[in-house]
């Protein structure tokens, strides 16, 4: 089955206790393809970059058989660019600089090659932009997923309002489900959010793991504990991009298979934070995530006494 993604592509300088980094490649669509690019090929992205952009980079995404046929290259302009820094617990982090440059006028182009996507993932970008993508394809996709942050909710709250009301699944952290509902208890902020639209609502809750509502059903999936967290930038864009990837894959868009969905997205999830940017996505092998998909529910599964 075949995907098409959106998102930011970027450059990142990132400050966590462990150190700090200078402009490396970035951006939601980035950890989203290269997450999804372990289930489904080609990822088609619609981007723009830059013409300071790396190369490498691009090269990269190649050899994962992710197009690039829909990313806009602005020789004259520069890259899309966000700093942020960490706190020590590495759950919460403050954004230092966030340029949107090239991002700042944005009119997506859908290569002609990807029209007919049955699954569309909308990255971390302008609402406005997402929903142009929306209608910009023929034919709508068996499932549209998108992922937002407060930024938006902040300065584009009416236009993010229309865009949640068009897509099946939304993907946002706790503090967002709580700005954008005005409900503490998240299970209250799931009912208030769905009522704008998305059958399904994923709640991530960082190294407390992801809630996934849909009607009255919710499933839990936690996070991995790992003796060490390096840099959580790109955890939850790799999160949706296994997710969608994982459900793409499988061609199956049933709360059962979302479960699932869910603990593939985690896993993916879980080797991103283990280095910088998106060092440890650049290679991972079947084996890798099989195993860590294996932990999952090797971590989760008891029996009651009866059993
Ligand atoms: P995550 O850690 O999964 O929330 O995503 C981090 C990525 O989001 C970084 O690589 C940034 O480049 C990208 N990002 C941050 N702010 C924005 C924004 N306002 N629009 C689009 N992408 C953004």
């Amino acid at each position: 089955m075949s995907l098409t993604v959106v998102g930011s592509m970027a450059f990142d300088a990132l400050e966590t206790p462990f150190g700090k980094t200078d402009k490396i490649v970035g951006g939601a669509a980035t950890y989203i393809s290269l997450s999804a690019s372990y289930f489904v090929e080609p990822v088609n992205v619609v981007s723009v970059v830059g013409g300071d952009f790396d190369q490498d980079h691009i090269k990269l995404m190649h050899q994962r058989n992710i197009s690039t046929e829909g990313v806009q290259v602005k020789e004259n302009e520069k890259s899309f660019f966000w700093s942020g820094r960490y706190f020590n617990d590495m759950n919460s982090r403050e954004t230092l600089v966030t340029e949107l440059n090239v991002l700042g006028d944005f009119d997506p182009i859908i290569p002609e090659s990807y029209q007919g996507c049955e699954y569309l993932m909308l990255g971390n970008l302008a609402p406005q932009v997402q929903r142009t993508v929306i209608e910009r394809l023929n034919v709508r996709p068996k499932l549209v997923v998108m992922d937002t942050m407060n930024f938006w909710m902040d300065i584009a709250l009416d236009a993010l309002k229309e865009t949640i009301a068009l897509v099946d699944v939304l993907s946002i952290n706790d503090e967002e489900a709580r700005q954008l509902s005005g409900e503490y208890s998240l299970v209250k902020a799931a009912k208030v959010i769905m009522a704008m639209g998305p059958k399904f609502l994923i709640i991530k809750k960082g190294e407390h793991g992801a809630l996934l509502f849909n009607e009255d059903k919710v499933f839990f999936a936690p996070a991995l504990p790992l003796e060490e967290v390096f840099d959580p930038t790109g955890a939850g864009d790799t999160f949706a991009g296994g997710f969608i990837g994982y459900i793409a894959s499988t061609n199956d868009t049933s709360f059962e298979n979302m479960k699932r969905a869910v603990i593939y997205g985690s896993a993916l999830a879980s080797f991103c934070v283990e280095k910088f940017g998106t060092e440890r996505l650049k290679n991972l092998i079947q084996e890798e995530i099989d195993a860590r998909v294996q932990q999952f529910v090797n971590l989760v599964k008891f029996t009651t006494i009866e059993q």
